[in-house]
């Protein structure tokens, strides 16, 4: 034993997350999925694309599937297919991974910010409807910001942590307002609303993500494009292939942004586990809110499910006092954690010209200071997730 003053060692280690207990008994199957591409020599396009498209776009409650490069590219995908651009203006949360706007603005459109729901953390349709209400004109059946002139042409709603935004409120506006809908469901494969209606299966289209941490995750970057309209499905195929068909014939100025056939056969036999895997986070979330509730740890809020509606986990989020303190605390006990997101994006530097400040969405503001996601994933012990509420027990107690 040493002999200096050294903190001791922590009792466990509870990382954020660890994808190898995943993929260990997936090995052999995965590892021969693989072999089998490499044999082929196929890797654009081929057949275990397809599969995964009809797979993907069937457990979403959608017709089509376009397999992309990740999810920040099926977002601008979906914003190129909607043509989308100078212009044009988007409605979007604040709260969220940076590639929800930062696509908007790659497309030469505006992001629009509107605050969200303290609760879910998902874009408030009252405050979206305050603020169409305040900033918005419609001029002969189109609406228009005001201050930029920008013609208001979509909703994107973030389904954030793995909860759905209230969709029918958010729907109502969009019929109202004659705005396209694109759905962020980076976080959301699966998720559902109380009458069992799926992430995707609402707005025009539905953007995915396979980033490997995301609940149903990729060897890399992947994503995915669903939707219930046969021509934006058309569109988009078309696309994601610089525009061109027949091949080498452009219509239209689109992009690569091809899904690799590996990762589509990697995905495909994940995705076979993939409620199995949910159905773990959503365990360890009750696990954490009963454990949180016996232990009566003040300063601590636990996420509120929507009642009746699947919420897929894929953050637990807890909102606390004293954050920073409260991480590099669990950070000494051997927890890992994370914040998402620290800046919310209205105040991000590449944003100012949007001339927007601190104050202007009050909400998204507070739960960047005070959120902050534990480990979640499927594969945790009891024992584990034991020790992270007993040691956030323990800081609020001494
Ligand atoms: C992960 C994520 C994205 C981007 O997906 P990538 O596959 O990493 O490009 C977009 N929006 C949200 C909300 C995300 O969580």
């Amino acid at each position: 034993m040493g002999t200096s003053a050294k903190a001791p060692a922590p009792a466990m280690q509870v990382p954020l997350l660890d994808l190898k207990p995943q993929y260990l008994p997936l090995a052999d199957e995965i590892q021969a999925a693989i072999a089998k591409v490499c044999a082929s020599q196929h890797f654009i396009l081929g057949p275990a694309v397809k599969e995964l498209e009809a797979a993907v776009a069937a457990y979403s409650q959608c017709r089509y599937g376009v397999g992309v490069s990740s999810g920040t590219d099926a977002l601008l995908l979906a914003l190129m297919a909607l043509e989308i651009g100078a212009g044009d203006a988007v409605i979007t949360s604040p709260f969220t991974f940076f590639a929800t706007a930062g696509t908007i603005a790659r497309a030469g459109a505006r992001p629009l910010f509107c605050d969200i729901d303290p609760v879910t953390f998902n874009i408030s349709p009252a405050a979206v409807e305050a603020f169409i209400a305040a900033q918005c004109d419609e001029r002969d059946g189109l609406l228009v910001h005001r201050a930029s002139g920008a013609r208001v042409r979509a909703l994107m709603p973030v389904h954030l942590y793995g909860q759905m935004a209230d969709m029918d409120a958010l729907m109502k506006l969009a019929r109202r307002y004659r705005l396209r809908v694109i759905e962020d469901a980076a976080q959301a494969i699966g998720s559902a609303d109380a009458q069992q209606r799926r992430a995707c299966s609402f707005g025009d289209v539905g953007c995915l993500s396979f980033f490997p941490t995301k609940n149903l995750g990729a060897f890399g970057d992947a994503g995915m494009c669903v939707t219930n309209d046969a021509a934006l499905a058309e569109r988009m195929d078309i696309l994601r292939v610089h525009g061109g068909k027949p091949k080498y014939y452009h219509a239209l100025i689109g992009g690569n942004f091809r899904i690799d056939e590996l990762q589509a056969a990697v995905l495909n036999i994940k995705l076979r586990h993939l409620d199995e895997w949910s159905a773990g986070r959503q365990r360890n979330a009750a696990f954490y809110d009963d454990a949180f509730a016996r232990a009566r740890v003040k300063g601590v809020q636990t996420p509120r499910a929507m009642p009746g509606a699947r919420h897929i986990y894929n953050q637990y989020v807890i909102r606390v006092e004293n954050r920073d303190a409260l991480r590099q605390h669990l950070a000494a006990a051997g927890v890992g954690t994370e914040i998402y997101y620290p800046v919310p994006l209205h105040l991000q530097q590449c944003f100012a010209y949007l001339k927007l400040g601190a104050g202007d969405f009050p909400e998204s503001e507070r739960a960047a200071a005070e959120t902050l996601a534990l480990p979640i994933f499927p594969e945790l012990t009891e024992a584990q997730l034991q020790y992270v509420v007993d040691t956030i027990a323990a800081y609020y107690r001494q």
